[in-house]
């Protein structure tokens, strides 16, 4: 059985769920970001962690947001990437996964997900998908 007793979905209680890393989010700020500015991570506010934008070639003036983390994180069955970006709004929290395609590569759901890949113009069926946050090592 592992880790739960259960395989429900916390968030829409369907059963078979995957697990996600759940960090909370103690704050988000954003500002608005033109492509051309270089760095965009050494923006970075003191304090906060990491960012995500929603910044290319083909949405010049988009916002670039930043996150401070709370330090607890823990481990929650949620069955998909919709399901985890409405945990992720309803409990102000990043939810990071290893990419079904490639898990090697981490990725970020937060409150911001379904703005920044809209702005990003990536395809519908890709709208819940978080933004590469590292590598497992
Ligand atoms: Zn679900």
């Amino acid at each position: 059985m592992g880790l739960f007793s259960s395989k429900k979905c916390e968030v829409c209680g369907s059963i078979d769920s995957a697990s996600m890393n759940v960090f909370k989010i103690l704050d988000v700020q954003s500002q608005p970001y033109a492509y051309d500015v270089n760095a965009t991570y050494s923006l970075i506010p003191e304090g906060y962690a990491f960012a995500f934008s929603d910044v290319n070639k083909s949405n010049l003036n988009g916002t670039i947001f930043f996150y401070k983390l709370s330090n607890a994180n823990s481990f929650h069955l949620i069955c998909s990437l919709q399901c985890a970006f409405n945990y992720s709004v309803k409990e102000s929290a990043l939810v990071i996964y290893a990419d079904p395609e490639n898990e090697k590569i981490l990725r970020g759901i937060t409150p911001q997900t379904l703005k920044i890949n809209k702005g990003l113009g990536n395809p519908e069926h890709t709208k819940y998908r978080g933004q590469p946050i590292g590598r497992r090592s």
